[in-house]
């Protein structure tokens, strides 16, 4: 069963596109694994599971998807390397819970790694369209520059076929900087997993919800310090982790996490100087 947050006239559903399995020390970087042990349990190949973490926001009138998951266009090597036995499509997930391709307005993609934009298109014989048809699909201009550039660190995250064809049919539109996109949804740039990457901030009635991406993966990342190994720029992550955490400890906003596999939404909380997560 899905789960369901409401913020004042929003409606959000968290839909888990399916997992991998990673390498923990990857995902948590410098932190020894004898402390990130106790939130998340690895495999016989140090690898822990990594949730393919979608949301439906949902007003009267518009339907936004917040990411898209990792496709299915995996090769067995891959499939086999990141225990994927059954990639899913969310779409197709999307669809199971009544979300239909043609309904959603809006995708947001945060940044374009493959692991959050793979379902932004389906492959119709040769050509790789619109999973989406009707959606406007939303990210920075500069994470699409980054993406292109294809440098040596991070080209592997980027695959074409998950974004060029939406340039070329009109479907996806460039943004610079910090935008409010619908009423009551706040885009913002917060650097650190990399320059570009968005964090998503819906506000309505008082209340507030915040997806933090990959800036914070799992719930375990409350702690600013602990940082993915993948990060580009870890001191811009931890400042940008306190200065949000902050004003979500003391607004009382729900957050959640780009890959947590069991977390969907989570108040953080601060105490003595130190944020964690509120016991629901
Ligand atoms: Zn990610």
């Amino acid at each position: 069963m899905a789960s369901v947050l409401e913020i004042g006239e929003f409606r959000i559903t968290a839909v888990r596109a399916g997992s991998y399995w990673w390498d923990g020390g990857a995902m948590f970087g410098v932190v020894p694994k004898t402390l990130w042990l106790k939130h998340q349990s690895s495999d016989d190949l140090n690898r822990i599971e990594a949730g393919l973490n979608c949301f439906v926001v949902e007003s009267d009138n518009q339907r936004v998807l917040i990411e898209t998951g990792g496709g299915i266009r995996h090769d067995q090597r891959s499939l086999d390397r990141m225990r994927m036995s059954q990639p899913v499509d969310a779409a197709a997930a999307l669809a199971n819970l009544g979300f239909e391709s043609d309904s959603i307005d809006l995708v947001i993609n945060t940044h374009l790694h493959w692991d959050h934009c793979g379902g932004n298109t389906v492959d119709v014989g040769d050509t790789a369209v619109a999973a989406f048809p009707q959606a406007r699909y939303v990210v920075q201009r500069a994470e699409l520059e980054h993406a292109r550039e294809q440098l040596p660190r991070d080209a592997v995250s980027y695959r074409a076929p998950n974004y060029e064809p939406l340039l070329e049919s009109g479907h996806l539109h460039l943004l610079d900087g910090d935008v409010e996109v619908l009423p009551g949804i706040h885009l913002r740039v917060a650097p650190g997993h990399n320059r570009d990457m968005m964090v998503v901030r819906v506000h309505s009635g008082g209340q507030t919800w915040c997806h933090l991406a990959d800036l914070a993966p799992y719930a375990a990342h409350v702690t600013p310090t602990w940082v993915a190994a993948f990060d580009l720029f870890p001191l811009e992550t931890i400042r940008s982790k306190n200065e949000l955490f902050a004003r979500a400890a003391s607004e009382g906003w729900w957050c959640s996490f780009g890959h947590d596999p069991k977390v969907d939404f989570a108040r953080i909380q601060s105490q003595a100087g130190k944020f964690s997560i509120a016991e629901a």
